[in-house]
């Protein structure tokens, strides 16, 4: 991404922010960074926002500048801030907070939606997880922890197969084995202990039970023992039609998630949202942010798989879609200690997004591409994520996932049908993309209307 490359210097200049409105920074460059300075953007308290670094899809939103601010060195994060009169600090992706970005910029006064390192590592650290859910009661698999081969071997060898081997440390989402087989475990522990596929990251093991079921992603605000609940979501990891394939960052996702209703929304809010916040604040860590809840549900109970501390991409940009208040001034108020007062209102729709990836992925892909007809594109919106600008200022790949592609409908199949509509309008010769995104909600629409 050539960040800032494409700036409005007159923007720049008129960016005081007045009358109660502010100036806000997302942090952060993929689709999930882009749905929310849409979102956030057309806020009337938002007076300008500024993407570090963005991508060329948050530069063409109205009231949004890129900026090549280095979001590792906080230090000039926080001095940019205090030259823009920044008000609002939302990071998207969760490897700023595990470094503590949100820390040093609260220390600085700057108000900022994410939690701090040490209620960060709920996702920076799955042993830590782990030991909150024992402590704290909250349902998920049984597990032990490990950091020694020989002993790791012997649990799996007790347990059986199918088993769960996770890294404990943060690896891109590719940290997780779920063993059919034995060998397959011990394969899993002696890449992760003795090869350190994984690095650092993978010096200490979580062995859990497997767990079998539906997964629903579920998203809160959560600000000390006070939480709101966002629309869950259901994703797509797997490459492949049919969910097949190896696993990417995400090749589709929507929303509401059939597999919830009202009983497990509240065992939910109660067992996994409020027992862990209520926990982080006990722990001397209270959290405050966006909690997605990674859920595996079966008869009708919730367990907990995983805790993430940021929205899930591409699951956020149907919830950017979907959102019908103002998020804000939802932040902004959770930023002053008032999340309490927040009512958030969602559209009645359905939202589905269809991830356009580079020929390729999740192995090796070619990068540079053109991309054409995104600005004619109708009946949905376009995120970018791993797009940039060539010499000449077309739009490129740049990326493995490349663009997202978001339609809102009446019910999932609607949704599903605008948005692979949508994808057939954009020319794009090294595209890939799923061509059954929400199959599962769609067939379940079916069965129950006929
Ligand atoms: P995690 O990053 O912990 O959510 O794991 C990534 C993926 O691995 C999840 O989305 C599940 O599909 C799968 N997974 C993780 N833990 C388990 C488990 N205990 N049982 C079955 N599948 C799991």
């Amino acid at each position: 991404v050539r960040a800032g490359s494409r700036s409005r210097p007159s923007n720049l200049s008129v960016c005081a922010a007045q009358n109660g409105k502010v100036n806000v920074l997302v942090v952060g460059s993929g689709g999930r960074e882009h749905s929310l300075a849409w979102k956030l953007s057309q806020s009337p308290l938002c007076n300008h926002l500024f993407c570090a670094p963005g991508n060329p899809g948050t530069e063409t939103e109205p009231k949004v500048t890129n900026v090549a601010v280095n979001v590792t060195k906080h230090k000039d994060v926080v001095q940019f801030c205090k030259e823009k009169d920044v008000g609002l600090v939302v990071v998207g992706p969760e490897v700023p907070l595990v470094a503590g970005l949100a820390d040093d910029l609260q220390a600085a006064g700057v108000p900022t939606w994410g939690p701090s390192a040490r209620a960060a590592a709920l996702e920076g650290s799955k042993a830590f997880m782990k030991d909150v859910c024992r402590k704290y009661d909250i349902p998920t698999a049984a597990y032990e922890k490990f950091t020694d081969p020989a002993r790791a071997k012997a649990f799996i060898k007790q347990l059986g197969a199918p088993i769960v081997v996770k890294a404990s440390g943060l690896a891109a989402g590719k940290g997780v084995v779920v063993a059919r087989t034995v060998e397959e475990a011990y394969q899993a522990v002696d890449d992760m202990l003795v090869r350190k596929v994984f690095g650092g990251a993978g010096d200490e093991l979580v062995i859990e039970e497997f767990l079998d079921g539906e997964e629903v992603s579920f998203f809160a605000l959560v600000d000390g023992e006070a939480a709101v609940p966002l629309v869950s979501a259901q994703d797509h990891k797997a490459v492949g039609d049919g969910d097949t394939g190896p696993n990417t960052g995400g090749m589709g996702a929507y929303s509401p998630a059939p597999a919830m209703n009202d009983t497990i929304h509240k065992q939910v809010m109660d067992e996994i949202i409020y027992r862990t916040a209520r926990g982080m604040a006990a722990e001397g860590a209270p959290f405050r942010g966006t909690l997605f809840a990674g859920l595996m549900i079966k008869d009708g109970k919730a367990k907990l798989l995983e805790h993430n501390v940021r929205f899930g991409d591409p699951e956020c940009q149907g919830l950017m879609a979907l959102c019908a208040s103002d998020l804000t001034d939802a932040m902004l108020a959770a930023t002053r200690g008032r999340l309490g007062d927040v009512r958030l209102d969602w559209r009645p729709e359905a939202a589905l997004t269809v991830v356009l990836a580079a020929r390729g992925y999740p192995g090796e892909y070619p990068k540079g591409s053109v991309i054409r007809g995104l600005e004619g594109v109708t009946g949905a919106k376009v995120f970018h994520a791993g797009t940039a600008r060539n010499a000449a200022g077309e739009v490129v790949s740049a990326g493995g996932r490349v663009l997202n592609v978001t339609a809102l409908g009446a019910d999932v199949a609607e949704a599903q049908a605008k948005a692979y509509a949508a994808v057939k309008q954009i020319q794009w010769a090294d595209a890939y993309y799923r061509s059954d995104i929400g199959w599962r909600a769609v067939e379940r629409l079916r069965a129950g209307k006929h």
